[in-house]
């Protein structure tokens, strides 16, 4: 459950019982997916409860909202200290943010006239774990620039999500691989994907994927630890020869994949750069200093 009669949340200038806060059924959000959000992570560090890469988050929220005409009379310093009092109230620690912001009542197709703003929170611990994922590719394509504000984080977006990842579901796998209208190899459902041949990475380029905060975060790792990553349009047919993959995302975190439509990857995860960059993002978020390879292991 994400709430209880006792959570706390950031409505609209207030902080109230997430049981008193209200959306009209009329709003405009609601009829048209028209609304935009963030998912964001808060850690217990060594350096007490720190939300991870806070401002990169409410910057693409602000990015989002502008790109599609919902007002954003906000300010990202003060969402973030609004969010850290959110998790404050509510005593959490290892916890996951969402800011939503809707449009009030408005029936007519056209921009958002004024914005509400939720921040909610609820308790989540890391994974950053031994789960594997076995993905299937998505008889879904995944949202076009061509219709889209694809590198907009937009409520309605995630229609394509919800199919791609319950149909994976639906056949036994864990989660969905989404190609691009070309058939290019696009993302997940909620999160960006790698795979490791040869030595080096590779990641679909951004164009038709939403740009991930995460794997902004790996491009950094991997830039720190001297590992090469190549940003390209990757065909389905490569995959196959892949040694290892991993997908990554803010709830996500760095997660390995064991197979693809049930034909496993070559390398064992543990021995994979992605078990590497799994550790190191831990590292990360932990903010626990770290150089080389062998320090991150
Ligand atoms: N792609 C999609 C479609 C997503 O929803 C997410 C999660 N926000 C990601 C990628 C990963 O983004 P981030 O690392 O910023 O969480």
């Amino acid at each position: 459950m994400y709430y209880n009669e006792n959570t706390i949340v950031f409505f609209n200038g207030e902080f109230v019982k997430a049981t008193d806060a209200k959306a009209n059924v009329y709003d405009q959000s609601l009829h048209y997916g028209y609304a935009v959000f963030e998912g964001i992570r808060s850690y217990n560090t060594q350096n007490g409860t720190r939300i991870f890469k806070a401002k990169e988050h409410y910057d693409r929220l602000q990015f989002s909202a502008e790109s599609i005409g919902i007002p954003y009379p906000y300010n990202n310093d003060e969402l973030t200290e609004i969010s850290y009092e959110v998790l404050k109230r509510n005593n959490f620690t290892d916890a996951y943010l969402r800011p939503l912001i809707t449009c009030p009542p408005n029936m007519q197709l056209t921009k958002g006239k004024d914005a509400q703003i939720l921040i909610a929170a609820w308790e989540w611990g890391a994974y950053l774990g031994e789960k594997l994922l076995r993905l299937s590719t998505s008889s879904y394509r995944r949202i076009t620039p061509a219709c889209f504000r694809v590198e907009a984080k937009v409520s309605g977006h995630y229609i394509n999500s919800i199919m791609a990842s319950q149909e994976a579901k639906d056949k036994g796998f864990d989660e969905a691989l989404l190609l691009d209208v070309e058939g290019f190899v696009a993302e997940g459902p909620g999160a960006n994907i790698f795979f490791e041949k040869d030595g080096v990475l590779h990641t679909p380029q951004l164009g038709s994927i939403l740009p991930g905060i995460t794997r902004a975060t790996v491009l950094e790792i991997c830039e720190g630890l001297g590992i090469e990553v190549v940003e390209r349009q990757i065909k389905p047919e490569e995959v196959r020869g892949v040694d290892s993959a991993f997908m990554c995302g803010t709830a996500a975190e760095v997660i390995g994949i064991e197979s693809l439509d049930g034909v496993a990857f070559a390398k064992p995860w543990k021995e994979s750069l992605g078990a590497i960059i799994q550790k190191a993002y831990k590292n990360v978020v932990l903010e626990k200093e770290y150089r080389t390879v062998a320090q991150v292991a």
